[in-house]
């Protein structure tokens, strides 16, 4: 057969990151992207810019594609839907359904025997107040939060009256955890039910948004097989196919909890294109193209620092040593606390 060409919905940094990953094998891509002047456009043999919903776009789209994978999970179901009837989506838009909702998601990990942090389902005021032995928690919305937007931390019932919540959307109340760290676990699935899992990683996060990334991650080997052992699981039960990150909360008596599921690349996994022979972008590209699967090995160990908003500036300057990897995901417009870059740091 020959290769397929692969069309990717969304162009910010992770569809940038998979462009190039498919050119680096010769996989041809197209990106959709609701944004004109997507990142991810100078890295893509074809672009198209039109609305997720806009059915008449997405079918020319459709038609100069042979399958579709996605850069980020908040694509609309139904979009995803209408295109899988007709071309093969991976991971597949069933997956989605349960992975956008943060409620669907924690019932979903935990009827498989996996734990996640105390939660309950929050329609008005008056379940928060029923519910307040949760407290202090985080007030998450159902749908469509990253890097921390959509949340807010409660302490007490009281704050409740400054908070100003909207109830005409749904939220999950869940117990604040004593942190002792976090860790992800980046997963690839092949549909030959084979996997290639990379080890954990350690992710220390700032005001809710991913600061630094480390391999390896500062944790003992049972918790080490755990992440990996329930990532399997996981990806195993959805049917997966492509490469997804499990993000986890230890907690102060070592106790692990499933934190939340991307159906995606993940910006942890942005240290595997240095510190591996394959990058958690060309697992993702191999997998969904029915490519073959390369034995992973690690080259080294490593860091990596997501670069914020203004910061890009210092690191734009900088001279760089052979070990250091700077990507500047050359994004139009600098906003305070936007990701627009990252470095990494190989060490031994
Ligand atoms: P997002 O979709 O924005 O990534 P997360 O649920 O992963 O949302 O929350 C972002 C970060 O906020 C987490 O990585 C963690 O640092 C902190 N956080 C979220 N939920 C909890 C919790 N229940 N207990 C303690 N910290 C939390
Ligand atoms: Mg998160």
């Amino acid at each position: 057969m020959s290769k397929p060409i692969l069309g990717i919905l969304g162009g910010g940094q992770l569809g940038s990151m998979l462009a190039q990953a498919a050119k680096e094998i010769s996989i041809e891509t197209v990106i959709y992207c609701d944004e004109e002047d997507a990142p991810a456009k100078k890295f893509a043999n074809h672009f198209i810019f039109g609305d997720y919903k806009d059915i008449k776009t997405i079918d020319k789209f459709i038609n100069i594609v042979d399958l579709v994978t996605f850069e980020f999970e908040n694509i609309p179901y139904d979009t995803l839907e209408y295109i899988n009837k007709i071309k093969n989506v991976y991971p597949k838009p069933s997956i989605n359904k349960i992975l956008q909702n943060r409620f669907y998601e924690k019932n979903f990990v935990n009827k498989l025997g996996i734990k996640t942090t105390d939660y309950v389902l929050i329609n008005k005021e008056q379940d928060v107040i029923e519910n307040k032995v949760l407290l202090p928690s985080l007030l998450k919305t159902t749908t469509l939060g990253y890097d921390g937007k959509g949340q807010y931390k409660l302490n007490s019932i009281d704050e409740l009256n400054n908070l100003k919540i909207d109830y005409s959307i749904e939220y999950v109340l869940e117990k604040f955890i004593d942190l002792k760290k976090e860790i992800s676990v980046i997963i690839t699935r092949y549909n030959n039910e084979e996997f290639q899992i990379y080890e954990p990683i350690e992710n220390i996060h700032q005001k809710q948004i991913l600061k630094k990334s480390k391999i390896p991650a500062d944790i003992g080997d049972e918790l080490k097989n755990k992440s990996k052992e329930w990532a399997k699981k996981i990806a195993n039960e959805l049917d997966y196919i492509g490469t997804m990150c499990v993000e986890y909360f230890v907690d102060k008596n070592n106790e692990l909890y499933v934190n939340e599921i991307a159906p995606r690349v993940h910006n942890s996994g942005h240290l595997t294109i240095n510190a591996f022979n394959i990058s958690q972008f060309e697992n993702h590209i191999r997998a969904v193209c029915e490519l073959e699967k390369i034995k992973l090995k690690k080259q080294s160990n490593a860091y990596m620092i997501n670069i914020l908003g203004d910061e890009i500036i210092e690191y734009r300057n900088k001279k760089y040593n052979s070990n250091e990897f700077f990507f500047d995901y050359m994004k139009k417009e600098i906003k305070f606390k936007r990701k627009m870059g990252h470095l990494t740091v190989l060490r031994d």
